[in-house]
């Protein structure tokens, strides 16, 4: 099969369009002929190499996985072939107790396609059956390709860890980012107030168009000052961080007294500080959020099928074109996912 393959790390030239062999089948596996993979902030630090994550190389990278199922495993009973589906990224041992208990982005084991294992960024990817996902018919599958980590991640950070309530206000960080045009669409389905931030006032008019209330340049303002203003001096009940140190200061700073900061990422760095006498007299919960579970994520699907939620696709690509991708993602003069077609 094609795929997208790399020997080292480094940067986009190290991607390589080439033929590589196609996964052998597992009794529970289904392998899946890919239309679309998107993109995400993973596929580049992965790309790069991280420490103490022996990524296994050669690797294929890629998370985001929608096509159609090409072959099943012997015990496979839940999908057929031909039909179309969009894949969980998250690929968990579904043994441990973390897993029993529905939270597999808990689990010890658990990795993204295109992570520890193989991914999408080819002709055809594995995973295991229960990772299926119903295929909304109402998206294209670059559309449909779009969806499941940004949108599983953003709601595991506002739903779950959050909590967030009707009529809360939150600061969505970074608005242009796929994760970010997802937080927007979520808050605002909960019946937030949503104030969203971004380096340009062309990305800031598209967040308004998918609901955000205010709107912050973080080029031009600066974003304690705005949230005080817009907020009345009270500050926002909910932060939606995944920027990291570039913004941290500006995030724990525009919290409410008994404000929640959430943070699934550090794009920019992962050295924060904290004055303890803040967090403790103002009351503050900081959370760390990883992934989603799959129950989540079928939620949000539910929630897409019935175009309640949309995925915002900002550009495609073709497979081959793998490393302008990645170069084009690493710009972030994207809104929304950037994705490649196969
Ligand atoms: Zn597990």
């Amino acid at each position: 099969m094609k795929a997208i393959v790399f020997q080292q790390h480094g940067g986009p030239d190290v991607l390589r369009y080439t033929d590589a062999p196609a996964p052998p089948l597992r009794s529970n596996d289904v392998l899946v002929r890919v239309k679309a993979c998107a993109l995400n902030h993973l596929d580049l630090w992965v790309r790069r190499g991280l420490p103490n994550v022996p990524i296994p190389l050669p690797h294929i990278p890629g998370s985001d996985v929608a096509g159609e199922i090409a072959k099943i495993g012997s015990d496979v009973t839940t999908v057929r072939v031909g039909q179309k589906v969009v894949l969980a990224p998250l690929v968990s041992c579904g043994k441990c107790t973390a897993c029993i208990a529905g939270l597999d982005n808990h689990c010890r084991q658990a990795t993204n396609l295109g992570y520890m294992i193989d991914g999408g960024c080819a002709e055809f990817v594995r995973a295991p059956e229960v990772n299926c996902l119903p295929y909304p018919e109402n998206l294209s599958f670059e559309e449909a390709a779009s969806i499941p980590l940004v949108f599983q991640t953003a709601w595991h950070m506002l739903v779950a860890r959050a909590e967030l309530q009707p009529g809360e206000d939150v600061l969505i960080l970074g608005a242009g980012s796929g994760v970010g045009s997802a937080a927007i669409q979520i808050a605002k389905f909960f019946g937030a107030r949503v104030i969203a931030t971004a380096g340009s006032d062309e990305k800031l008019q598209k967040a308004r168009q998918l609901g955000a209330d205010h709107l912050i340049n973080h080029k031009s303002q600066k974003i304690r000052e705005e949230v005080r203003r817009i907020t009345n001096k009270r500050g926002v009940d909910v932060v939606f961080e995944h920027v990291g140190t570039a913004t941290w200061e500006e995030s724990l700073a525009s919290l409410a007294p008994g404000g929640r900061l959430v943070t699934c990422g550090a794009t920019t760095g992962h050295d924060a500080k904290l004055d303890l006498r803040f967090l403790f007299s103002r009351q503050l919960s900081l959370l760390g959020s990883y992934m989603g579970t799959k129950s989540e994520l079928h939620t949000v699907m539910k929630l897409v099928a019935a175009g309640r939620l949309k995925p915002i696709v900002d550009r495609v690509f073709p497979l081959a074109e793998a490393a302008a991708a990645h170069a084009y993602l690493e710009s972030s003069s994207q809104f929304g996912k950037v994705v490649l077609r196969v």
